[in-house]
């Protein structure tokens, strides 16, 4: 089997602490030469103060590797975000991560009247625009908003069909809960590539109440090794480091050659992943 790949995921910083931390993250990874690197884009989208086209246009050129940049159906109306992905194309950049995305404060999500109400939309739209390398979200254990998988799929496959060519998913635990969705996206007559989503364990509490929202399943027995365990010491890394480890061993033994890490904009943790993919396949 070949050699597997990656991708690395960033966020556009807020304060002067988190814009060094991304820095230095992006200068640490980039040598590893992931495939790309993507940057996401707040809940409030692409609007005025969000930074993700800034962030996205000087990763292209520090970073050496190309860029993909998130786009968010409520973050504008559809001539907003043509405009953004006309700009984006004129900049080199080819690649978008196109999402509905969630309206801020709101539990519920509503469509604004004058944009694209769904994810299919938008990708739709971008294809006519140009003719981008696109990347949707998939949910392995299904999207909150979800009634049953079975719609979830029929959703993700006019994704698919709009345009879409790689499907990266939410992140997961348990390497059998995404093999078994690989499947279903399948048989479902998918053809777009799963890439699965990887999050490195920064902060198991932390990490444990953002499962929740996105309806991710932490098994027990993470619960069992970071007991005691503090996000500062030496132990949680090392653990986190270990359920990485044995995700992307157990994937690839699957066939599974591409990872996407949420980095979180640190570097330690995705670091080590990096060096340890290069090396030891
Ligand atoms: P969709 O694919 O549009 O689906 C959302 C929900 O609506 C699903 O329940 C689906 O079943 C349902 N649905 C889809 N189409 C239809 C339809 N035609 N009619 C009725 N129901 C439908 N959020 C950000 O704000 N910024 C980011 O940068 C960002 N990046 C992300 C990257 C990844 C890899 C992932 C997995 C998520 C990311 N998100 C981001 C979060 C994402 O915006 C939310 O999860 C959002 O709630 C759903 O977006 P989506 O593109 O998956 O939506």
């Amino acid at each position: 089997m070949s050699k597997p790949n990656f991708s690395l995921e960033v966020f556009p910083p807020k304060t002067a602490a988190t814009t060094l931390s991304l820095w230095k993250a992006s200068q640490e990874l980039a040598p590893f030469k992931p495939e790309f690197i993507s940057v996401t884009c707040g809940a409030g989208g692409n609007a005025p103060g969000d930074t993700t086209k800034e962030v996205a246009l000087v990763m292209a050129q520090q970073a050496h590797c190309p860029v993909a940049a998130h786009m968010t159906c409520v973050s504008g109306s559809r001539e907003e975000l043509l405009q953004l992905a006309r700009d984006y194309w004129q900049s080199n950049i080819r690649h978008i991560v196109a999402l509905r995305g969630d309206m801020p404060g709101q539990e519920r999500y509503t469509p604004r009247a004058d944009g694209f109400a769904y994810a299919d939309e938008l990708v739709a739209a971008l294809k006519e625009v140009a003719d981008f390398d696109i990347s949707v979200a998939g949910y392995p254990e299904g999207h909150p908003d979800s009634s049953s998988m079975d719609k979830e799929l029929e959703y993700l496959k006019k994704k698919a069909d709009a345009g879409a060519n790689r499907i990266i998913t939410q992140f997961f635990f348990d390497p059998e809960v995404f093999l078994r969705y690989r499947d279903r996206v399948a048989a479902a007559g998918i053809k777009a590539e799963v890439v699965p989503g990887l999050l490195p364990v920064l902060n198991f509490k932390k990490m444990t109440a953002f499962a929740a929202r996105c309806q991710t399943s932490v098994p027990e027995f993470l619960h069992k090794m970071f007991e005691g365990v503090e996000a500062e010491d030496i132990d949680h890394r090392l653990l986190a480091m270990n359920i990485l480890s044995h995700q992307i061993t157990r994937l690839h033994t699957e066939g599974v050659n591409f990872f996407h890490l949420y980095t979180l904009n640190e570097s330690m943790l995705t670091r080590h992943v990096c060096r340890w993919i290069r090396s030891a396949f």
